[in-house]
């Protein structure tokens, strides 16, 4: 099971990365890329569309808005090499779900544990706004993810962007849907996955404090709890520091 699941993912992760649907993100991210920025001058950034990554088990399915221009799109890897990254990856750390506390490169050593990273759009956007066309473009690959990722439990969205696109295709009647709020748990069906939602950890939510490191967190620690109580999770914080991914 676990093989097919990893080769179905790894399908995708091709086609994500050969992807050209949006124009103007690939016009971006490949002007990012030759440009640089000046503290790395020196990295070959990657350039292209970036592949999710994670667990093929995992229970905890994260869902972000989308690479950063100077983070993902520089190391190749979600969420690896920049601010919003060294905060999940310390939380998945300090609550279990990561063998390390830092995502900094693609051969840095990290494995996620029941948990796997994803995006609402797989390109960095011109100033982290994707348009409705860009996020409806890549809207395939995440409920492909979906689909493939048969043990999900808990769905963390972070930031509004990321819930309204998760919620959007679940067809859920508007007087049902859930309000967007920091740090609530969803029960949206039966046999559906729990919807967990966060802020984002961009910069502008930590820097100013309307995310602070408790709040963040809390989240990771109530799906700890949740998936525990629902019969999970192969979440051990005793286990910390090995790799099964
Ligand atoms: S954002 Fe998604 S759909 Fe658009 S080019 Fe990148 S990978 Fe393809």
């Amino acid at each position: 099971m676990k093989t097919n699941i990893e080769a179905g993912l790894r399908k995708l992760q091709e086609r994500v990365a050969s992807c050209r649907r949006c124009p103007r993100l690939i016009r971006h991210i490949s002007t990012v890329a030759r440009l640089k920025t000046r503290s790395y001058r020196d990295w070959e950034y990657w350039g292209r569309p970036l592949p999710s990554f994670g667990d093929p088990c995992a229970q905890l399915l994260i869902i972000g808005l989308a690479p950063a221009a100077h983070g993902g799109n520089r190391t190749g890897r979600m969420f690896t090499g920049d601010a919003s990254g060294d905060w999940l990856i310390r939380a998945l750390h300090e609550t279990g779900f990561a063998n390390q506390p830092q995502s900094i490169s693609l051969n840095d050593g990290l494995r996620l544990r029941s948990a796997y990273i994803t995006a609402i759009v797989r390109c960095a956007p011109p100033k982290n706004k994707p348009t409705r066309q860009e996020i409806s473009n890549c809207s395939e690959y995440l409920a492909e993810e979906l689909r493939l990722l048969k043990d999900v439990r808990v769905v963390l969205t972070l930031g509004r962007i990321a819930f309204d696109n998760y919620l959007r295709p679940a067809k859920i009647e508007r007087n049902h849907r859930p309000t967007f709020k920091h740090g609530a748990i969803h029960r949206l069906a039966q046999d559906a996955p729990l919807l967990a939602t966060s802020y984002h950890p961009s910069r502008q939510n930590t820097q100013t404090g309307r995310l602070k490191w408790n709040m963040w967190l809390k989240v990771f620690e109530n799906i700890r709890k949740e998936l525990q109580s629902l019969g999970g999770p192969r979440v051990d914080r005793s286990e910390r520091g090995q790799a099964d991914s």
